[in-house]
């Protein structure tokens, strides 16, 4: 291709506060009656005084340090100025000049994505536009719910990286208990802006600007918006970027415009062309105060930083030898990562205790525990519905299930058995492993020997295609020996013996 592709995204999410940004109303925006969470300040009554939110202030400061922003000790609110009938007061209390947080990192598969900012506003009324009906009803629910607004720098170079991006940034968001950030409930709105600039024709100002090089004038981007799940918005952006490039080919321009995303048709469509940038004429907020962030609180803020996602993921790549797809798994949960880490360091204790090395067989033991986890009590998980949290087996009492398949006391169909019933009714999987007579027969394998010879007699002609090379076979024996005996011994003296005669 002949273009560079330029992508910068805005992302919006609501905050989890419980009361909104600058009243005291609860912070229900989905509240099934319509109009119930309202005032007259988040209803933009003439004479109302706003109160900024300390928790949604906090939050955002909170979300800058993890992503290495800068922060600004003074910030402001600013009124942002339009008309639409979901914003009774004429006007967004945003913030323009001095957001909270501005110049952070977001780093995605080795590259360092710049972020410009990040600042804290509130959330519109929603508007309902019944089908069939030539009106429209107004819930002002979401009116002055805390939102924050995540800007990038154009500096994402393909779709994917644009969807791992939005997808990584909702992670955060949910372990640091920023937001539920759940896209189709729109908590979390992805826009992107894509321009497709003809190579060595432009560059970045030190002000993030794209300005074209020897007077050439640089491509409009458009913006994508209203996407509402992360696989449209990567489809989106691919369909702009073939869209543009055919378009540039023929030698058309590309106009300044909104799109939206048809995900049946798997196309973008136009939804309004901007005529020039809107002037919102913003100025500072004369009901609310200059905000004053001490180094004090940043301190604060700065010790409830924990371990976010994608390093997490890292280093469950570098520490168990996890490979990335299952560190993925494990990661996206925050309970659930904290779950398997205290399994796993239980199951380092048990091991060491039982003399043997951790750091020799961690790759292997980690594995054998992820597939458990990942293969067997998922299903459980996901048949019940229910979170890892609130489960009866404890990390520990799991950690001593996978040293038992491990040091071959049980095999994979005893383990599965077992796992079912500390799954119903909790409990240590020793007790149940005897209690239920399902240890493997740590015998010396002469009456098993014995079951092998009368097994390999029944089926002659299998064993003489066995021995003249046929290695498919092998199963089949090991087959016939666990049904004759009921699964009672270990595979891989079943295979021992099979081999030795
Ligand atoms: P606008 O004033 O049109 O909203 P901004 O400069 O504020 O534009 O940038 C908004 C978003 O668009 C940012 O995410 C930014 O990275 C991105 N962006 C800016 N210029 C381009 C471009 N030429 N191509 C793609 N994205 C861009
Ligand atoms: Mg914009
Ligand atoms: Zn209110």
């Amino acid at each position: 291709m002949k273009y560079d592709v330029i992508i910068g995204l805005e992302i919006h999410a609501e905050i989890n506060t419980l009361s909104k940004m600058f009243c005291s109303c609860k912070n229900d925006p989905f509240y099934s009656q319509a109009n119930f969470n309202i005032c007259p300040i988040c209803l933009g009554h003439p004479g109302t005084l706003p109160l900024p939110n300390q928790e949604a202030i906090d939050k955002v400061l909170l979300l800058g340090l993890a992503l290495d922003c800068q922060i600004n000790k003074i910030s402001k609110f600013d009124r942002k100025n339009y008309f639409y009938p979901d914003l009774p007061k004429g006007y967004q209390i945003s913030q323009f000049d001095l957001p909270l947080a501005y110049q952070g990192v977001l780093e995605i598969n080795n590259q360092k994505i710049e972020i410009t900012r990040i600042h804290l506003e509130e959330d519109t009324g929603k508007l309902n536009h019944p089908a069939g009906k030539n009106y429209t009803l107004i819930d002002f629910n979401r009116s002055g719910v805390p939102l924050l607004e995540l800007v990038t720098e154009p500096v994402i170079k393909d779709a994917i990286t644009a969807r791992i991006f939005c997808q990584t940034f909702q992670q955060i968001l949910k372990y640091l208990e920023i937001s539920s950030a759940n896209m189709e409930k729109g908590e979390m709105r992805c826009e992107a802006n894509v321009s497709l600039q003809i190579k060595n024709s432009w560059r970045r100002t030190k002000d993030g600007k794209i300005v074209g090089l020897k007077n050439i004038k640089p491509n409009n981007k458009v913006e994508l918006k209203n996407i509402n799940s992360f696989k449209s918005l990567e489809k989106a952006i691919s369909y702009e970027i073939k869209r543009q490039s055919k378009m540039l080919d023929r030698g058309e321009e590309i106009l300044p415009e909104t799109r939206g995303y048809n995900e049946k048709k798997g196309e973008t469509f136009r939804q309004r062309v901007k005529e020039s940038g809107a002037d919102y004429r913003y100025f500072p907020e004369p009901d609310i105060l200059p905000i004053k962030i001490s180094s004090e609180q940043l301190k604060n803020l700065k010790n409830k930083i924990i371990e976010l996602p994608h390093k997490k993921k890292a280093r469950f790549i570098e520490e168990y030898g996890f490979s990335p797809d299952i560190a993925d798994i494990l990661v996206d949960d925050k309970n659930l990562a904290d779950w398997t880490e205290m399994a796993l360091s239980e199951l380092k204790e048990w091991l060491s205790s039982s003399g043997e090395s951790w750091k020799n067989q961690r790759i292997k033991l980690s594995k054998l525990l992820a597939d458990y986890l990942i293969s067997e009590l998922f299903k459980f998980l996901k048949r019940d519905k229910v979170s890892i949290r609130d489960i009866k087996i404890s990390p520990e009492n799991f950690a001593q299930l996978i040293l038992l398949i491990h040091q071959e006391k049980i095999n994979s169909s005893s383990a599965q058995k077992i796992l079912e019933i500390m799954y119903n009714t909790g409990g240590d999987p020793v007790v149940i492993m005897n209690d239920n007579n399902l240890e493997q027969s740590q015998s010396d394998g002469k009456d098993l020997k014995e079951i092998i010879s009368a097994i390999i007699k029944k089926y002659p002609d299998q064993f003489s295609e066995y021995q003249s090379g046929k290695d498919a076979l092998l199963q089949f024996f090991i087959g016939k020996v666990m049904a004759e005996t009921g699964g009672r011994f270990n595979p891989k003296k079943i295979i021992e013996i099979i081999k030795n005669l």
